[in-house]
C-alpha cells in the first residue's frame, strides 16, 4: 500500500506535503510532485497537509492511472524534502479540471536543488 499524488496537484504544488514525509519519498516535476510508492510507509502524515487534497491513499477505487503515473516519475524526477515557492497562479487552478490534459509536464522540478 501507498498514498499517491493526483490531478489536483497540478499546476498547485504547495508543497507543503514533502516537508512532513519521514521517510523523504517525494519527487518534483515542473508543476507537480508524486511520491515513490515502494519508499512510502503508508504513514498518512502528508494527506491532511495537502490543501488541494490531491493526496490519497491507493485503497480508494479509480486511481490506477495515478499510481502508475507515481511510480514512473518518482524514478525519473529529483528528490525534494523542503519546500520550494508556491507558484503565484497556484490559487486559480485549485479546483480546476480536466488538468492533466491541459498542463501536465513530463520535465523534472527544480525547486528542491
Ligand atoms: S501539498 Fe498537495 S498540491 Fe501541494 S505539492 Fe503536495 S500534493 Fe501537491
Ligand atoms: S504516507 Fe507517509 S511515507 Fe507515504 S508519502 Fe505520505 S508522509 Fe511519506
Amino acid at each position: 500500500m501507498a498514498y499517491v499524488v493526483t490531478e489536483a496537484c497540478i499546476k498547485c504544488k504547495y508543497m507543503d506535503c514533502v516537508e512532513v514525509c519521514p521517510v523523504d519519498c517525494f519527487y518534483e516535476g515542473e508543476n507537480m510532485v508524486v511520491i515513490n510508492p515502494n519508499e512510502c510507509i503508508d504513514c498518512g502524515v502528508c494527506e491532511p497537509e495537502c490543501p488541494a487534497e490531491a493526496i490519497l491513499p491507493d485503497t480508494e477505487g479509480g486511481l490506477e492511472k495515478w499510481l502508475e503515473l507515481n511510480a514512473t516519475y518518482s524514478n525519473q524526477w529529483p528528490n525534494i524534502t523542503v519546500k520550494g515557492p508556491t507558484p503565484a497562479d497556484a490559487d486559480e487552478h485549485k479546483g480546476e479540471e480536466g488538468k492533466f490534459d491541459k498542463y501536465f509536464s513530463a520535465e523534472p522540478g527544480s525547486d528542491g536543488q
